[in-house]
């Protein structure tokens, strides 16, 4: 009965084998990817930012999921006719549309050494030396928006995570059976009505504050709501600022909101996910005063230090609060308490078993140093200043407000015809001629276009190119 069963065994060993390769075919693929990747960054510099979906479908390989291996080299081109080619080359130079981020090469390596150890970066206990760096990570990111020691946070997947972390935080410590009031303005990003939503308080009191003309939250008219509810009983729980909106890049006036807050009550929450991380850079710093005040703050290092997808976080002030939300225990978790490397990364946060994220965010930061960010930075904010002020100098052209941070509204006032229709037009000229990818909005219910300039790939030829290219598609719609 045994000696069957382990005959049974032994047959599926080499079954599975595919599953390990050794080294030289390890040394294979390693190679073939790297050649790979040669190959896309070469192209980054002078190859479009946006590209037909044909290419999609006209590759005659489909994602199809085989029992037996497949060659390789087959495998990979795939990928980079059908997948990595067709759509917007969100790691280009000239990629300028919605929030860009860029995916720093350090990042890669460092997900592939993460990956490669599968190191278990919940517990402290698994990996003590994961633990140690990930909260060294957090708390490197805390020190730079201001916050005091006892501040604590985590990597999340991103902004949508990482604001919905900080509202079930804000919940658990002032708003456990419900009642208290929201206040937040139109310009919040859609995911904060999301996380109201799955944290159960979509339908608690909401305020919408009115923005003043440069689309940020009037302090005055959110006092007076907040002297209204207070008059009639009903409890401010949370105030929801925004450190650069994902419409015009505008900064709420966060430290007379902090002040209003403090003395109502209200916990004080600012979504960073676009701007938080400015406060590296003195441009950022000198706007984004009062970010130190917040309860919580969500950051997202995928947008403001250029990593690739996949990385937020979130940040109390006083740490405990978010580890009185999120720790739990069981059984089958050893005992874990606070140890010498600090609390364990799976008591402040919604997740269990995880990437070891903190590797993709440390290991650019010790191989090109923090100052290579802080000046990326800078030259992002400098950009849009120029890109803002060129434009506005140009005849036919509006633009928004002076950016607070890295994004310009803009449109073209075309000598005849329809304002609206000839920007949607032009939006979609200039999509579709690929060369740079720009996105757009509505402000005050009119399509606006919008150039976000934040890629560490970014310079000052790609901002001169893109006028030159917005120039030259509307005197073509011009004369059609
Ligand atoms: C991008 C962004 C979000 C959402 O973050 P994701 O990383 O896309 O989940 C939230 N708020 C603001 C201001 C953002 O710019």
């Amino acid at each position: 009965m045994l000696d069957v069963l382990r005959r049974e065994i032994e047959a599926l060993a080499p079954d599975a084998a595919p599953l390990e390769p050794d080294s030289e075919a390890r040394e294979e693929l390693l190679a073939l990817a790297a050649s790979h990747v040669r190959g896309f960054l070469e192209e980054l510099e002078d190859g479009p930012a946006n590209r037909s979906w044909d290419e999609v479908f006209a590759s005659p390989l489909e994602p199809d999921i085989a029992e037996q291996p497949r060659d390789p080299e087959d495998v990979l081109s795939y990928l980079d006719r059908s997948v990595v080619r067709p759509g917007i080359t969100t790691a280009s130079p000239r990629f300028m549309g919605y929030i860009p981020g860029g995916g720093l090469f350090h990042s890669a390596i460092g997900d592939f050494l993460a990956a490669a150890s599968n190191k278990y970066s919940g517990f402290a206990s698994a990996a003590p030396g994961a633990a140690r760096l990930e909260n060294a990570t957090v708390a490197w990111l805390a020190r730079a928006i201001g916050f005091p020691e006892s501040a604590a946070g985590t990597l999340t997947s991103g902004g949508s995570l990482a604001n919905l972390t900080a509202i079930v935080t804000a919940r658990e410590a002032r708003d456990p059976d419900g009642g208290g009031a929201v206040y937040l303005s139109r310009t919040a990003h859609h995911c904060i009505d999301k996380a109201l939503r799955i944290a159960g308080r979509a339908r608690a009191p909401r305020r919408l504050i009115p923005t003043d003309d440069r689309h940020r939250m009037r302090a005055d008219a959110l006092a007076e709501a907040l002297e209204r509810d207070a008059a009639q009983g009903v409890r401010p729980w949370l105030i929801l600022a925004s450190a650069g909106t994902v419409d015009t890049g505008a900064v709420d006036p966060l430290a007379e909101i902090a002040a209003l807050a403090a003395r109502h009550g209200a916990w004080f929450h600012v979504d960073g996910a676009y701007g938080g991380l400015f406060m590296l850079c003195p441009e950022g710093r000198a706007i984004l005063g009062g970010i130190e005040q917040a309860d919580t703050a969500a950051l997202d290092p995928h947008k403001t230090l250029f990593l690739p997808y996949g990385t937020g976080a979130v940040l109390a002030r006083d740490g405990q609060k978010l580890f009185d939300a999120f720790s739990a225990s069981a059984d089958y978790i050893q005992p874990l308490g606070e140890s010498a490397v600090g609390p364990s990364p799976a008591d402040l946060s919604p997740e269990l078993t995880r990437h070891f994220r903190a590797l993709r965010l440390w290991l650019p930061l010790q191989l090109a140093g923090v100052a290579a960010f802080r000046a990326a930075q800078s030259e992002k904010i400098l950009l849009a200043r120029y890109f803002h002020a060129r434009l506005a100098a140009l005849p036919g052209w509006e633009v928004g407000p002076a950016p607070d941070l890295s994004v310009v509204a803009f449109r073209c006032r075309p000598a005849a015809g329809d304002v609206d229709d000839f920007n949607d037009r032009l939006l979609r000229h200039v999509q579709q001629e690929g060369r740079v990818f720009l996105s757009g909005t509505r402000l005050d219910g009119a399509p606006w276009l919008r150039c976000a300039i934040l890629s560490f790939r970014t310079h000052l030829a790609h901002i001169d190119e893109t006028i030159d290219q917005l120039v030259r598609a509307a005197a073509a719609l011009q004369s059609e």
